[in-house]
């Protein structure tokens, strides 16, 4: 494999923390494995407003342009509560994801046969579990215009969001969401409320269209109240469930509480192919925990699980994904549990840095 091109940024608190263990993971693999990557690492989030007067500068975007793909940390804290709001750590997250053009928002949510217990639901409901959750990202209500609260009488006032979609927008994360179900088990369901919205109409009938490219996967449509019920009633009946803005917001959320654990899950946010190359920026879920910052005591599970993302989903790497997310499963069936995870005497407390280093022996 040529040099992979991939930018660091770990960012704020326990970002930095989480992704050292990742990069002793890339260190190991670019001296044992015939791939090698070409890492940088920059400021992003607070730690660059501090620096370098904003929470990403110009050059650390033109390299995150360049790079094959992003890993991010976390970012914000409440030393930057009162920044500026276009300078606030979370603003170098949103400009990362406008100016790459990240339109495609991954979640799984797998739950690891020794976590099980930690779900609220039942054990056989969600041992075994792996969907993944595609989320549009750029469009829908969150965005459209018009928008605003306005006074319709003297005193009294209305709210307005516009959701809108259009074709080109649907048929793109469609197609996202059809290409990820061939490397998972072949079947999408699609999300919308084709039967009171609009935009779920044409949802549903561009969806249709654009799965006559994909004639081996299975297509469903499913209602996203039913959707709601389904995800708790019966999970494991969903591999790639792909929905817009707004439904995929509460949607992820639930599928990932079915994990049970904050510091176990990744994500990746895509964009479209271009002559060969997608953009990618993968991270996990979590924030930069100021609570527990400096004490080398974070799960840095949910970061290396990002990296693995990053190997299937933009490095082509499957093979390599799948043993990194089998040694994490070796090591918490051994007993290993970052404190967030610890529930039993009958578990082996291990620090941010021990736990990397289980993983990296068990490779
Ligand atoms: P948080 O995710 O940082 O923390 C919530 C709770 O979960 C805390 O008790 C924390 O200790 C724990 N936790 C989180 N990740 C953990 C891990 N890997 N291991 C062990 N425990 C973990 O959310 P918050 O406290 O609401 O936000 C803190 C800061 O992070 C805020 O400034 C917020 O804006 C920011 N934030 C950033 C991102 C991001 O960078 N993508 C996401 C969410 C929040």
């Amino acid at each position: 494999m040529s040099n992979k091109k991939i930018l660091v940024l770990p960012g704020d608190g326990i970002g930095n923390e989480v992704m050292a263990e990742v990069l002793k993971i890339i260190d190991w693999l670019s001296k044992t494995r015939s791939m090698s990557f070409d890492i940088s690492e920059r400021l992003v989030g607070g730690t660059a407003y501090d620096k370098e007067g904003d929470s990403i500068s110009d050059e650390t975007m033109q390299e995150a342009l360049d790079a094959d793909a992003v890993l991010f940390g976390a970012v914000g804290g409440p030393q930057w509560d009162n920044v500026e709001r276009e300078k606030r750590p979370e603003a170098a997250l949103l400009r990362l994801r406008k100016e790459l053009d990240l339109f495609a928002n991954l979640r799984p949510a797998v739950v690891f046969d020794a976590l099980a217990e930690a779900s609220p639901l039942k054990l056989n409901l969600v041992k075994g579990l792996d969907i993944l959750i595609l989320r549009e990202l750029t469009s829908g209500v969150y965005f459209g215009q018009p928008r605003g609260i306005e006074e319709y009488e003297p005193g009294k006032q209305k709210a307005l969001d516009t959701q809108i979609y259009f074709d080109y927008e649907i048929d793109r994360i469609a197609r996202v969401a059809f290409d990820l179900a061939k490397k998972r088990n072949n079947k999408v369901t699609s999300v919308e409320k084709a039967n009171v919205m609009e935009t779920g109409v044409l949802w549903r009938q561009v969806v249709k269209k654009t799965h006559e490219d994909y004639s081996d996967i299975t297509l469903e449509n499913m209602l996203a109240d039913n959707c709601a019920m389904q995800l708790v009633r019966n999970p494991k009946q969903f591999d790639v469930l792909v929905t817009d803005n707004l439904f995929g917001d509460l949607l992820s959320d639930c599928a990932a509480m079915l994990t049970g654990s904050l510091g176990m899950l990744p994500s990746a946010s895509l964009g479209a192919e271009i002559d060969g190359k997608r953009n990618g920026l993968f991270e996990p879920v979590h924030g930069s925990a100021p609570d527990i910052a400096g004490e080398n005591k974070a799960n840095p599970i949910a970061t290396i699980l990002s990296f693995a993302m990053m190997l299937r989903y933009n490095l082509n790497q499957q093979d390599l994904a799948k043993s990194l997310e089998d040694v994490i499963q070796k090591v918490l069936n051994e007993g290993f549990r970052t404190a967030d995870l610890y529930s039993s005497d009958d578990q082996t407390l291990v620090s941010c840095s021990k736990m990397g280093d289980l993983i990296l022996e068990r490779l």
